[in-house]
């Protein structure tokens, strides 16, 4: 069931969804050869914590299996859910950011991806893809207009620059919680509401440089590209007005 917001509890989305891209700011400078993803975990915790915040995504999932870090970070072929470990960044690294801030009871989401120094031209090609196909599913965001025109937009920009949608994991409403109804793919497929003024969805495509195909690692966290090829991701969390639609997380330069 889709849980519409009322104007006053979007403005509390809304300071959560700043809160957290101001992490984002100070945090993009600090992805450099050399830093371990565990130490930008535990930069991204204290911030939060520093800044009044909860790490929104810490403990989600299954509870014999709990996502244990404040922040997911996955490198090249992985596409989602990276566990922060000792391994360290290194130049051409493809990385990206997914994080999300509980304030005050309201959730954001949003997530970036990183070109780490000199990247490959094939890495920012499909980079610069992934993101404005982010953008793309963002303009198909309008009050009354169905939810999968974000699909339609999303996808067939990423298929004309032929590159993979996945589409085992989705968008979703947000807000209240770090996962919501809707579920809001990237390839047209489910459930097709109308989008109406109090809805908070995160969009977040996922885009693979070969098929939409993806595995789970055996820690049954990290999503990764079933060919071993590159993935980006972008995501922003959107509020729907009865005449107008806004970007609540801001975009990071
Ligand atoms: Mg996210
Ligand atoms: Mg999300």
């Amino acid at each position: 069931m889709i849980r519409l917001k009322t104007e006053e509890q979007i403005a509390g989305i809304r300071r959560s969804c700043k809160m957290l891209s101001a992490l984002f700011c100070e945090l993009k400078p600090l992805v450099k050869p050399g830093i371990t993803t565990i130490e930008l975990d535990r930069w991204v915790h204290n911030w939060i914590q520093k800044a009044g915040g909860k790490p929104a995504f810490l403990g989600q999932g299954d509870r014999k299996n709990p996502f244990p870090a404040s922040i997911c970070i996955s490198i090249n072929e992985q596409v989602i859910h990276g566990i922060p470990s000792k391994r360290k960044i290194v130049s051409g690294d493809l990385v990206s950011l997914d994080c999300g801030i509980d304030l005050d009871g309201f959730i954001s989401d949003q997530a970036i991806t990183v070109e780490v120094e000199n990247v490959s031209d094939e890495a920012h090609q499909l980079n610069s893809v992934t993101r404005e196909c982010l953008e793309r599913g963002i303009a198909a965001v309008k009050p009354g207009a169905r939810l999968l025109h974000i699909a339609h937009a999303v996808s067939e920009y990423a298929h004309a620059n032929g590159y993979g949608v996945v589409y085992q994991y989705c968008g979703h409403g947000v807000g209240f919680a770090v996962h919501e109804d809707p579920t809001v793919p990237n390839e047209p497929h489910g459930a097709n509401p109308r989008m109406s003024a109090g809805l908070v969805i995160a969009i977040e495509p996922m885009i693979n440089a070969g098929t939409g195909d993806v595995d789970v690692l055996d820690d049954k966290w990290t999503v990764v590209t079933a060919d071993g090829r590159l993935s980006a991701h972008w995501e922003h969390t959107i509020a729907v007005f009865k005449d107008h639609v806004e970007v609540l997380t801001e975009r990071i330069v």
